[in-house]
């Protein structure tokens, strides 16, 4: 345990904090957009991973790189506790707590979308057809900026920081493979946090919550296998288009009639194809869809009730089926002591108890949601829209931006939840 004398000992200055951080803003601009023109897709991230690392270099921050594919890892040993008796290690088989933590983890994904960008600003995409359309370049920058903050203050903070540049988080996941390569390992990690800026949240407000945050990702396709013919002539084929329709409308039933109307969860059929003519009955049709949940009593449900609809109706017209069914993502779930921690110190932030915004969970999901399983931790919203400034574009729209004023706080964010973790 830390001792109560070496607690007291520390006084930080937290006043200090937002002017230091303010002094950063126009590097945190000029990172972001540097790192905006460069979009790279998952596991290309290579100008942005030698970006990030350069400047860790020129820090003296201590890095490796290279973890799956384009991954980093900064590691910022506090100074606190070298020297003040704190320097005990972490016995058998102790369980996690806020009050004795040895390392925070702190979450970045660098990768952007393949979207063709369509603003006119001068730090407008100058890779075709990809886009940092999701803020994943904020999220650099920020992770960057907090990185250097540490390195400049390791006197004001009791452990080690990791600060985890992940790729992609888009898709196919880059948090799994940089959990099997070790990263939450020596030293062991005790909680993690990370931030998403967040344009359906206005400048000024963060969403945090305890529990469920975002849903679980997953998809699945399904070929149906019927009979083609002719149009005028149905009695000889099984047509696939009304065993296809049937299928989607069976499908709405799940959540309307199967799952606990105080959970929530989505099944939704977004593709479907059948057929070449007016007057030919399709032999063949295809779906997919995706299904979210927050409730990770689910993980073994969706897939197989699916089927199992698919079956039963294929079955009763005579049709067969291919089906395929992947687990993406799971719910992101933050656990409530690592929520109020955020909650606290973005409070201190926003300088307004109003802005924080609890009912913030949204279906779309995040593979966060891996390092949350593993270890205790939180995942936020930082809220980045301004409609004054015409910044309010979704994620993942072709004219997506965000008032880079949220940058800096972000830092603050994370630099306030350090020094207040480890006190
Ligand atoms: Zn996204
Ligand atoms: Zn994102």
């Amino acid at each position: 345990m830390i001792s109560t004398t070496s607690k007291n000992s520390v006084d930080i200055d937290l006043s200090r904090v937002r002017g230091e951080i303010q002094a950063l803003q126009p590097q945190l601009v000029e990172w972001r957009r540097r790192l905006h023109q460069r979009p790279e897709l998952g596991f290309k991230e290579q100008i942005t991973s030698a970006f990030v690392a350069q400047k860790l270099q020129e820090w003296g921050i201590k890095h490796q790189t290279g973890i799956a594919k384009t991954g980093i890892v900064a590691t910022i040993e506090g100074k606190r506790n070298r020297g003040q008796g704190d320097k005990e290690t972490r016995g058998q088989g102790e369980e996690f707590s806020i009050q004795n933590p040895k390392v925070l983890a702190i979450r970045a994904d660098m990768d952007a979308l393949p979207i063709q960008e369509e603003n006119e600003v001068p730090y407008r995409s100058q890779h075709d057809g990809v886009m940092h359309a999701c803020g994943h370049d904020g999220h650099t920058a920020i992770a960057l900026a907090t990185a250097y903050y540490l390195s400049q203050y390791r006197d004001d903070f009791a452990g080690t920081v990791k600060i985890i540049f992940q790729p992609a988080e888009e898709g196919p996941g880059g948090a799994l493979p940089m959990i099997e390569a070790g990263v939450l390992k020596n030293p062991d990690v005790d909680a993690i946090i990370g931030l998403h800026l967040w344009n359906n949240l206005p400048l000024g407000t963060v969403g945090v919550r305890s529990g469920a945050l975002m849903a679980a990702v997953e998809l699945f396709n399904c070929t149906i296998l019927g009979k083609g013919g002719h149009g005028a002539m149905p009695h000889q084929t099984v047509d696939s288009v009304v065993v296809a329709a049937q299928i989607v409308n069976a499908l709405q039933t799940i959540v309307a009639r199967n799952v606990d109307p105080l959970d929530s969860a989505v099944v939704t059929v977004g593709e479907l194809h059948a057929g070449t003519a007016h007057n030919v009955i399709a032999a063949t049709a295809r779906l997919s869809g995706t299904v979210r949940y927050f409730n990770p009593k689910f993980e073994a449900y969706f897939g197989q009730r699916i089927e199992q609809i698919i079956a039963g109706i294929c079955q009763s017209y005579g049709a067969t089926y291919n089906f395929e069914y992947w687990q993406l993502y799971p719910p992101t779930i933050n656990n409530a002591g690592m929520a109020e921690l955020v909650r606290s110190q973005a409070a201190e932030v926003i300088e307004t108890p109003v802005g924080i915004v609890p009912e913030c969970q949204t279906m779309g999901g995040e593979d966060m949601s891996f390092f949350l399983q593993e270890v205790p931790g939180c995942y936020f919203f930082l809220g980045s829209a301004n409609p004054d400034k015409d910044l309010a574009y979704p994620h993942h729209h072709p004219r997506f931006d965000f008032d880079e004023t949220a940058l800096g706080m972000g830092v603050e964010i994370f630099v306030r939840c350090v020094e207040k973790f480890f006190s």
